[in-house]
């Protein structure tokens, strides 16, 4: 029988609070701000309303199919407007937190040149929530970043491992999905149990950070130095990922997504088996072709990674024709279609628009 796919999101939500000055705010010096706005942000919520976005939906709109994803974050008395901001494109919060503390908050000052300054306070982000023992069997899926204390995403990293044993027998397993952003420090990162990562989420820059790191007390491993992103070709860089991927931190089955900016993504997936080839399934995409100019990049990365997770929820629900490539090619066109808009999660585009876009 194929299981209903549910994504849990355990991450990150924020206060967004925009100021449109004519150039940042000086040591010592009081401006004026001619605009203000305020938006839902935090890469958990972000991220888990582009799954919702990415979801297919039925002709029948008003048919009770159930939320798809779940969003679990925290949130002070400040912040209740943004869980019902998530409900509204039909993200499940109901596993979030009430707790004392200020919600997650970013002081964006945005100048007329486009340069922007952020300040950015954890609050509820980082409030103590007691750890739950168990991943409820219903997730399929499991997807973290890095906005929330380590701790709490490695807890839960390892809960999906032991589900994972646990349910080996009746293949009720789930998926975690890791998007390490923003990269944490090299101790951080020598903690985390990458072996529970099925996918691994990364930005160019992220994973030449990840195998610096990974190498740096290993000068024995035999592993290349990174050379700067700018001159990096692709043969270059397919190398690193196979170096990243054969590290033995990780599974041998981790597999790896690296997007690149305007020059698209590149996956490494280790996990799917290639017929008649002894190595891992390799997919290059370039970027999306634009029909207008890039406004605003902001959140490119989060789109791409809910309509990735989508795609993979897809898969679990046997729906047909969706395989690796058409689940990076339609995260690709979500992206590029996300840095023509302004706006984070307003940037996100509806499943329908960008199927379409979809050869
Ligand atoms: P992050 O925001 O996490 O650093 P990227 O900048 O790599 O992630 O962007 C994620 C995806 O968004 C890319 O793989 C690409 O498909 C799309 N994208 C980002 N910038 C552009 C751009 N300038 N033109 C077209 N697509 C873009």
């Amino acid at each position: 029988m194929v299981r209903k796919s549910l994504c849990l999101v355990r991450g990150s939500i924020n206060n967004d609070e925009y100021f449109h000055v004519k150039s940042l705010v000086r040591p010592g010096q009081t401006i004026y701000s001619k605009g203000f706005s305020r938006r839902a942000g935090g890469k958990g919520a972000n991220q888990a309303v582009a799954i919702a976005r990415a979801t297919l939906r039925s002709q029948d709109e008003n048919a009770d199919h159930g939320p798809c994803v779940e969003f679990e974050g925290s949130v002070g008395d400040d912040g209740t407007w943004l869980l019902d901001y998530l409900a509204a494109f039909g993200v499940s919060t109901a596993r979030s937190h009430l707790v004392e503390n200020a919600t997650g908050r970013a002081i964006i000052q945005v100048a007329q040149d486009g340069e922007n300054s952020i300040i950015l306070f954890p609050g509820a982000n980082h409030a103590l929530i007691p750890l739950p023992s168990t991943l409820d069997p219903k997730y399929t899926h499991l997807l973290l970043q890095n906005e929330i204390p380590l701790e709490t995403t490695v807890h839960y990293m390892r809960l999906s491992k032991s589900s994972r044993l646990a349910s080996a027998s009746n293949g009720s397993t789930v998926t975690t999905i890791f998007n390490p952003s923003p990269l944490p420090s090299s101790v951080e990162l020598a903690s985390i149990p990458w072996d529970c990562v099925d996918w691994l989420i990364v930005n160019e820059d992220e994973a030449l950070a990840l195998l610096e790191s990974f190498s740096a007390d290993q000068t024995d491993s035999g592993l290349q130095t990174p050379s700067p992103s700018a001159n990096r070709d692709e043969d270059t860089l397919r190398s690193l990922l196979n170096q990243l991927s054969n590290h033995p931190l990780f599974s041998a089955l981790t597999n790896i997504i690296c997007t690149r900016g305007a020059r698209g993504v590149v996956a490494l997936a280790p996990s799917i088996p290639k017929s008649g080839k002894d190595e891992p399934v390799y997919v290059s995409l370039p970027a999306a072709t634009l029909s207008g100019p890039v406004v605003d990049t902001t959140g490119a990365g989060d789109c791409f990674a809910g309509y990735f997770v989508c795609g993979l929820m897809e898969l679990t629900s046997g729906i047909y024709g969706n395989d690796l490539e058409s689940i990076l090619q339609r995260s690709v066109e979500a992206s590029g279609m996300c840095v023509q808009k302004n706006g984070t999660i307003d940037s996100i585009p509806l499943r329908a628009d960008v199927e379409p876009r979809m050869k």
